[in-house]
C-alpha cells in the first residue's frame, strides 16, 4: 500500500473514532483545533487523490453532490407504524391484551421522538444507503443527506450487515436559531422542528442538509446480524445497547418494566421532562421486549399487537394577549393573529398564535388584554383555546376586524356564509406572489421555469414587484437565484420574452380578474380586440357576451376601473407585451418567415408590428439567429442590428415591411 493511501486511511479511522467519541459518547479525546487540522489534511489528500475516494469518508459529512431527484427504494422490511393510545385506561387495556397471550411480559418503555423515520442499511461494516419511510413500503434514497448527520456511523468497528431504523430530528436549539435568521430575513417561519427536519432531509443539495445540524436516535433493528459469531439477543433493549456499542446514537431515557404502575410512572416522568429535553417528543412507546414473544402476540391489520404509542395531550399554557394583528394571506384572506406576552410552550418560545377568524374570536369572547390559554399540538401552529374572563380587569377591548386591507387600503369584503374577510384587490401587494404565479402559469402567459419558489425569491430580493417587472429581468439578475446558473437563467429570460406574444386572450386570463377563467377571457378578447378597449367596456356591453353574467361583468368592470390595473397594463404594454387579439391569422403571406423587431419604428408600435406578423402567419422571435428571416429595424436599433449584419440577415424598414404586407 502506498504511503498516501495509508495516511488517508489512518486519518479516516482516527477522525471517525474522534467524531464518534464526541457525538455519540459525549467525550472529547482531542481539541477542536487538532480535529480541524486533521480534517483539513484529509480533505487536501482526498482532493489530490480522487482515486482513493470513499463515500463513507468523514469528509462527506459536510455534503457534496447535488442531485436532480431522489431515487425510490423498496424497504426489505416494512417500516410500519404503531397504534396510538390516548389515555392510561387505553394503555391498561393494551397491557391486558398482551398479558392474555404472554403472562410474564416484559416491556421496553421509551420516548417517541417527533421526527422523521429513516432506515439505514450497512453492508460489511460500511454505511451502504439510507431511505426515508415514505409510505412504509417504498421510500426515497437520501443517503447523501444522511451522511452529513454526525451521529450516523459511516463505518462500523466490525464487518456487519444489517438495517436499523431511526428517527431524524432537528434539535430545538438549531430550530430556534434557524427561525431567528428567517425572521431577520423576513421569511416565513418554520412551523416546528419536525417539518424543519423533514424539509432539511429532502434537500437535493446535501450541503444545505449539512448546515441544518440534524441528529438521529436509532430505535429498532429492522433485519440482519449484530454479531459476527453469535445470534442477536432476544431483547429489544439489549439490541439497542449493542447498537450503541457499535457507535449509534440510540434512545436514552428508556427502561424495562413489567407492571402497569412502573410503566405509567415512567411515561409520566418522561412527560414531565418534555420541556427540558433538547428535542421534541410526542409520546412514549411501550413494546414487548422479547422479539420471540412478539410473534406469539402477532400483528393486527395495520399495526403490531405487541406495541402501543401513548400520546401526550397537547401542552397548554396561560399568557396575556397583548394585541391582535392582521395578516393578509396570499389569497387575500385577512387572518387575525394574537400577539402574546412571550411564553415557553412545548419547547419553543411562543409570541404569536392564530385566532383563525372573527367568528372564532367572538365565539370564544377573546378580547385584547385578556389572559388566554394557549395550546400547541404536533405540527399545529399554537392556537388560543380560550380566554379566561375571570381574570379580566375591565380594561379589555372587544376586537373588530378592520374595514380596509392593511396591505393596500382597499375596502374588505366578507363572503356570504363564510367567516373569512377578504381583500378583493387582485393587485394587493400581499397577493403578489400568487398573482404572478398565475400570470406565468401554463394556461396564462405560459412562462416555463417560473415557479412559485423563483417568484418568491425575486420578490424577496426586490427584483420584481409585479408581473410587468418580469420583462425587465436579465440573465445577470437570475443566475445566482436558487443556484440557477447561466443556462437556466437564459432559458427563463427567453421564456419570458416569448410570453410577450402570448396574445390578448391569454393576457386577459393572466391578469387574474376574479370570475374570469380561460373561456371568459377568450370571449372578451374576441369582442374587444385590444386591451385598451377593455378599459372602456361597460357592465352592459360585457353582459352582451354569451357566458358572461352580471357578477362576472361587474368584477371585470371593477378590475379595469382600478388605477393599479391601468398602471399594470400600461407597464405590460411598454414592456412590449402584445395587447391585441391574435385570434386568427388573416393571411399566410408571411408563413414560414421569422422576424425580429428592434428599435423604434416611425409609426407602428412594436407590438402592433408583432400582431401584424402573427396575423399573416409569420413568427416573431426575441433574438437574432441564423434562423431569422428578416430584422425589422427602427431608430436606435442596437446589438440586434449589429448581429443581423454579421449574419447577413436582410434588414427591413417599416415602409418595406408594410409594403411586404400589401403585396398580393
Ligand atoms: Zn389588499
Amino acid at each position: 500500500m502506498d504511503a498516501i493511501k495509508q495516511e488517508i486511511e489512518s486519518l479516516r479511522t482516527r477522525l471517525t473514532h474522534y467524531a464518534k467519541q464526541y457525538y455519540v459518547y459525549d467525550t472529547s479525546e482531542i481539541s477542536d483545533f487538532e480535529y480541524d487540522a486533521l480534517f483539513r489534511r484529509l480533505q487536501e489528500l482526498e482532493a489530490a487523490h480522487p482515486e482513493y475516494d470513499d463515500p463513507n469518508s468523514p469528509t462527506r459529512r459536510v455534503g457534496g453532490r447535488v442531485l436532480d431527484k431522489f431515487e425510490k427504494i423498496t424497504h426489505r422490511v416494512q417500516m410500519g407504524s404503531l397504534s396510538d393510545v390516548f389515555s392510561f385506561e387505553e394503555l391498561h387495556d393494551f397491557l391486558d391484551r398482551v398479558a392474555a397471550e404472554v403472562p410474564d411480559a416484559v416491556y421496553s418503555v421509551e420516548p417517541k421522538i417527533d421526527g422523521l423515520s429513516v432506515a439505514l442499511t450497512y453492508e460489511n461494516g460500511n454505511f451502504s444507503f439510507g431511505a426515508t419511510r415514505g409510505d412504509g413500503f417504498v421510500g426515497e434514497n437520501v443517503s447523501e443527506n444522511l451522511r452529513t448527520i454526525a451521529t450516523i456511523p459511516l463505518t462500523l468497528p466490525e464487518p456487519l450487515t444489517f438495517c436499523v431504523r431511526g428517527e431524524v430530528y432537528m434539535p430545538r436549539e438549531v430550530f430556534n436559531s434557524l427561525n431567528a435568521v428567517r425572521e431577520r430575513e423576513g421569511k416565513p417561519l418554520l412551523a416546528n422542528p419536525r417539518n424543519a427536519a423533514a424539509g432539511s432531509l429532502r434537500q437535493l443539495d446535501s450541503k444545505i442538509t449539512a448546515s441544518r445540524k440534524l441528529d438521529i436516535f436509532v430505535f429498532n433493528l429492522q433485519w440482519g446480524d449484530l454479531y459476527a459469531d453469535r445470534s442477536n439477543p432476544d431483547s429489544h433493549f439489549e439490541i439497542l445497547d449493542r447498537l450503541h456499542e457499535l457507535g449509534f446514537h440510540v434512545l436514552t431515557d428508556r427502561i424495562r418494566a413489567s407492571d402497569y404502575d412502573a410503566i405509567r410512572a415512567h411515561i409520566e416522568a418522561l412527560g414531565a421532562r418534555r420541556d427540558a429535553l433538547s428535542y421534541d417528543i410526542d409520546g412514549a412507546v411501550v413494546k414487548l421486549d422479547s422479539i420471540a414473544k412478539r410473534a406469539v402476540v402477532g400483528e393486527g391489520t395495520t399495526t403490531p399487537k405487541w406495541a402501543a404509542a401513548y400520546k401526550y395531550p397537547p401542552e397548554r399554557k396561560e399568557t396575556k394577549l397583548v394585541d391582535i394583528a392582521i395578516q393578509v394571506g396570499r389569497t387575500g384572506v385577512l387572518t387575525p393573529t394574537a400577539v402574546l406576552e412571550p411564553v415557553r410552550l412545548a419547547g419553543t418560545t411562543v409570541t404569536r398564535a392564530t385566532l383563525h377568524n372573527i367568528d372564532n374570536i367572538r365565539d370564544k369572547d377573546i378580547r385584547i388584554g385578556d389572559t388566554v390559554v394557549l395550546q400547541k399540538a404536533g405540527d399545529i401552529i399554537p392556537e388560543v383555546v380560550e380566554s379566561l374572563p375571570a381574570k379580566r380587569t375591565g380594561a379589555e377591548i372587544v376586537y373588530e376586524m378592520p374595514t380596509h386591507c392593511p396591505a393596500c387600503g382597499s375596502p374588505v369584503v366578507r363572503d356570504e356564509d363564510m367567516a373569512a374577510v377578504r381583500c378583493p384587490n387582485e393587485l394587493c401587494p400581499a397577493k403578489r406572489s400568487r398573482a404572478i404565479a398565475h400570470f406565468a402559469s401554463k394556461a396564462a402567459m405560459n412562462i416555463d421555469g417560473l415557479g412559485p419558489q423563483i417568484i418568491d425569491l425575486l420578490l424577496d430580493r426586490g427584483l420584481i414587484e409585479n408581473a410587468a417587472d418580469l420583462y425587465k429581468l436579465r440573465v445577470e439578475d437570475l443566475r445566482d437565484l436558487d443556484r440557477m446558473g447561466d443556462k437556466s437563467a437564459q432559458n427563463l429570460v427567453d421564456a419570458i420574452e416569448r410570453s410577450k406574444r402570448a396574445g390578448l386572450e391569454r393576457l386577459i386570463f393572466a391578469l387574474g380578474i376574479r370570475q374570469v377563467g380561460e373561456v371568459a377571457a377568450r370571449t372578451i378578447a374576441e369582442k374587444y380586440k385590444t386591451l385598451d378597449a377593455c378599459f372602456d367596456a361597460t357592465v352592459e356591453s360585457l353582459c352582451e357576451i354569451d357566458d358572461i353574467g352580471q357578477i362576472t361583468a361587474e368584477s371585470i368592470a371593477e378590475f379595469f376601473a382600478r388605477p393599479e390595473s391601468r398602471a399594470l397594463c400600461d407597464a405590460l404594454k411598454a414592456a412590449g407585451v402584445l395587447t391585441e387579439s391574435i385570434a386568427a391569422p388573416k393571411g399566410d403571406r408571411l408563413a414560414g418567415l421569422t422576424f425580429v423587431i428592434t428599435g423604434t419604428l416611425p409609426t407602428m408600435k412594436r407590438d402592433e408590428a408583432s400582431a401584424r406578423i402573427l396575423q399573416n402567419g409569420g413568427k416573431v422571435s426575441g433574438s437574432v439567429s441564423k434562423k431569422t428571416s428578416y430584422l425589422l429595424a427602427g431608430e436606435d436599433a442596437g446589438s440586434k442590428l449589429t448581429k443581423a449584419k454579421e449574419l447577413n440577415i436582410p434588414i427591413l424598414t417599416e415602409a418595406e415591411f408594410l409594403a411586404m404586407l400589401d403585396q398580393a
